[in-house]
């Protein structure tokens, strides 16, 4: 009886040293043995990740992420930029591509079971965009019709949802979603507020319309689990003394973003 108790003890033993894991290395360690941040953006969602006429990455997304090199590396200018879409940002990350994602992404729960988030740094609604002669003028006048959506982004997984008898039409990028809307492809897009008037800035062939249909709190994503802890931590606090001294506020107006309109379904 004894033996066979102390066969189990040692099997268990055994086990349990064979299945331990390699320990993930600790991302912030890694960085700072870099001497860099490689951080995912976008490059056609403006005024939060864009190119400049001379190809360079800007944008308020672009301007936290020099906020975070200043911080770790006393240089803004110590960070790598990778573009990065709605449905490729999350492989980027896990794939160890980039060590965050600074995207206009939403916190959702569903996101929260594969990554870890930042503090939030804005909050940005759903709206819908006709074109200037359409009578639109809410979500639920689209059953039957058709809407226009970015794959990978939130709205996705709702509308079908919420409007019966939708018919969902999908492209890859912002851009492209809004020639196809000005080309009557659709009788409307929907995305966040704060992208569609980026992508509207002196465009009256479109309207954005009053009514928000959900609440995006934008963050910062990072790889799950303990290795991002210590690069989270240093992450919040600098959004927190930022927001304290006043330049996330600064870098809203310099960006030209404001809050959204209330929520009204
Ligand atoms: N904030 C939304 C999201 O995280 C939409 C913007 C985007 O596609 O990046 O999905």
């Amino acid at each position: 009886m004894f033996k066979r108790a102390l066969t189990i003890v040692f099997l268990c033993l055994l086990f349990c040293g064979c299945a331990k894991k390699e320990k993930t290395p600790n991302t912030l360690s890694v960085i700072n043995q870099r001497g860099e941040i490689i951080v995912g953006v976008k490059t056609d969602a403006p005024p939060f990740g864009f190119l400049d006429q001379n190809g360079k990455n800007v944008g308020f997304d672009v301007d936290l992420a020099k906020l975070i090199a200043k911080r770790l590396f006393g240089d803004e200018n110590k960070v790598k930029f990778v573009p990065v879409t709605p449905s490729n940002r999350i492989m980027k990350l896990t794939s160890n591509e980039v060590d965050m994602v600074i995207a206009t992404m939403s916190i959702t729960p569903q996101r929260q079971i594969i990554l870890d988030f930042s503090n939030p740094y804005h909050v940005a609604g759903q709206a819908l965009m006709v074109n200037r002669g359409s009578k639109i003028s809410s979500l639920m006048e689209l059953k039957d019709k058709k809407i226009i959506i970015v794959f990978g982004s939130t709205v996705e997984g709702s509308l079908r949802s919420n409007v019966p008898n939708i018919t969902i039409i999908g492209y890859k990028t912002y851009p492209e979603a809004f020639e196809a809307l000005k080309a009557g492809k659709a009788d409307a897009m929907i995305a966040d507020d704060t992208i569609l008037f980026g992508l509207t800035m002196n465009d009256s062939s479109v309207r954005i319309l009053p009514k928000r249909y959900s609440r995006e709190p934008y963050a910062i994503a990072f790889r799950k689990g303990e290795e991002s802890e210590k690069l989270i931590e240093t992450v919040n606090m600098e959004l927190t003394e930022a927001i304290n001294r006043g330049e996330i506020q600064r870098l809203k107006e310099k960006w030209k973003i404001n809050q959204p309109l209330s929520i009204i379904k």
